[in-house]
C-alpha cells in the first residue's frame, strides 16, 4: 500500500509502506535479515547492502513518513542518533535556536559534544508567543510539549517566524505522536521521533526517525544515514513497525487514562500544581512537601514502575530532578521550574481504577 494514500490515520497505521510480500505472500513485512544482498550482474541491483537499504526498515520508514504526512522517513538505531544526523546536515559557524527544556539528551548532545564542531546554540523559551527568531538562525528546535512541564507552543507561529528568517524548523513530536500533532502539516521542515516512546509503544525498542517533505534535505539526510551508519537492525524495524500498528488505539487510551487522572489529581489538597496539555499520556504535578516524601512517593506505586522512558503501554512514574533531568545543572532546573517534588508520570493503558488505587497508596506513603 502507497505511502501517500488518503486515508484515516488508523489505516495507514497499519498498512502505510506494507504490502504482502510477494514469494509467499506473508502479509506480515518479514524480518530480512541479511547484511547484503545477492547481484545479477556485478553493480546490477534492487538491494545492495542493509547499511544503505533494508526491506524491514523501509517499510517502517514509509510507514512513519505516512502517519506524518510527509515524503521521506529515515530510521535510526536510537532518538539522539536521529537528532544527531539531522544536525550534522548543518556546518560550523550555523546558529541554532533552541527550546531552555528540551529533553535532556537533547540538551547534553548540543551542549557538549556538537558544541565542540563549531554550532551555536542559543536556549530560548520556545513557547513564549514574543519568540524571536534572529536573522542568521540556520535551524529552530522545538518539542511541544515540552518534558516534563508539558508546555505547549503554537508551531504554525514559529514556522512562521522561522521562514522569515530562512530558517529550518524541525520539532521533536515524541511527545505527541502524529494522531494528535502534523508539524509537517503547518509549516515545519522536518519531525523527528524517539520512535522507542509511543512509536513503538511496547518499550522494548530503542529507536528514531526523520520525516521530511523537502527533496534536498532528504537526500542530505539518506547520505547521512549510510555514511554515518546509526541505522536500526532489521528486528527493531520488525518491533516498530508491529508496534505502530495498535498507535491509534494506543493513543486514545493514554488519553483517556491521563485526562481522569490529571482531573483526579487536580481535585487534591496534596497536589499543588497539575500539567497535563489534553492530549496523550503524560502528566506532571507538584508533591506538596519534600524531596523526602517524593522519594516515598515513586517507590510506593507497583502498577506504575519506577523507572525514566515514557510512551510504553506500562505505566510509569519518575522524579526528573533526580532521574531525566539530572543532568540540568540546579539553578537551570530551578529557573525552569522543575521543583524538586516534581513527579512525571507516563500513563498507560492499563485499568483507570487500578492505576488511581496505586497512586492513592502512594499518597499515603509520602504522608507517611
Ligand atoms: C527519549 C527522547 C529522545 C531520545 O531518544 P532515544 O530513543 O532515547 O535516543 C529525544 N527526544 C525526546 C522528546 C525523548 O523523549
Amino acid at each position: 500500500m502507497s505511502k501517500d494514500l488518503k486515508t484515516g490515520i488508523s489505516t495507514r497505521a497499519i498498512h502505510a509502506g506494507q504490502s504482502a510480500e510477494p514469494v509467499t505472500g506473508a502479509v506480515m513485512t518479514p524480518v530480512f535479515q541479511t547484511s547484503t544482498y545477492a547481484q545479477p550482474h556485478p553493480g546490477a541491483w534492487a538491494w545492495e547492502y542493509s547499511r544503505t537499504h533494508n526491506p524491514t526498515r523501509t517499510a517502517v520508514q514509509d510507514c512513519i513518513a505516512s502517519l506524518e504526512g510527509g515524503k521521506h522517513g529515515l530510521c535510526f538505531s536510537s532518538g539522539m542518533a536521529a537528532i544527531d544526523t539531522l544536525l550534522r546536515t548543518l556546518n560550523p559557524g550555523d546558529r541554532v535556536l533552541c527550546g531552555d527544556d528540551v529533553y535532556g539528551g537533547t540538551y547534553r548532545l548540543f551542549t557538549k559534544v556538537l558544541a565542540r564542531f563549531g554550532l551555536l546554540f542559543d536556549f530560548v523559551e520556545m513557547s513564549s508567543p514574543d519568540l524571536v527568531v534572529p536573522a542568521g538562525t540556520a535551524l529552530v528546535w522545538c518539542e511541544s510539549p515540552t518534558n516534563p512541564l508539558l508546555k505547549t507552543t503554537d508551531l504554525a507561529a514559529v514556522a512562521a517566524k522561522a521562514r522569515a528568517v530562512g530558517a529550518r524548523f524541525v520539532v521533536d513530536n515524541t511527545f505527541s505522536t502524529p494522531v494528535y500533532q502534523r508539524p509537517l502539516e503547518i509549516g515545519a521542515t522536518a519531525v523527528v521521533h524517539s520512535t522507542t516512546k509511543y512509536l513503538n509503544g511496547h518499550s522494548d525498542v530503542i529507536g528514531g526517525v526523520i520525516v521530511t517533505s523537502d527533496d534536498a534535505l532528504a537526500e542530505q539526510l539518506a547520505f547521512l544515514q549510510n555514511g554515518v551508519g546509526a541505522v536500526p537492525g532489521p528486528w527493531d524495524s520488525f518491533l516498530t513497525l508491529r508496534g505502530l500498528k495498535t498507535l491509534a488505539v494506543r493513543m486514545e487510551r493514554h488519553t483517556a487514562n491521563a485526562t481522569a487522572i490529571a482531573a483526579w489529581l487536580r481535585a487534591r489538597d496534596d497536589v499543588a500544581t497539575v500539567r497535563y496539555p489534553g492530549f496523550s499520556g503524560m502528566v506532571s504535578f507538584d508533591l506538596q512537601g519534600d524531596l523526602d516524601a517524593a522519594v516515598r512517593f515513586v517507590k510506593a506505586t507497583r502498577v506504575f514502575t519506577l523507572a525514566e522512558s515514557l510512551g510504553g503501554v506500562e505505566s510509569l512514574i519518575e522524579l526528573p530532578a533526580i532521574m531525566t533531568h539530572a543532568s540540568v545543572p540546579p539553578d537551570i532546573r530551578a529557573q525552569l521550574g522543575i521543583a524538586d517534588g516534581l513527579i512525571r508520570l507516563s500513563c498507560g493503558i492499563e485499568d483507570l481504577a487500578d492505576l488511581k488505587a496505586d497512586l492513592e497508596i502512594a499518597f499515603t506513603a509520602a504522608a507517611g
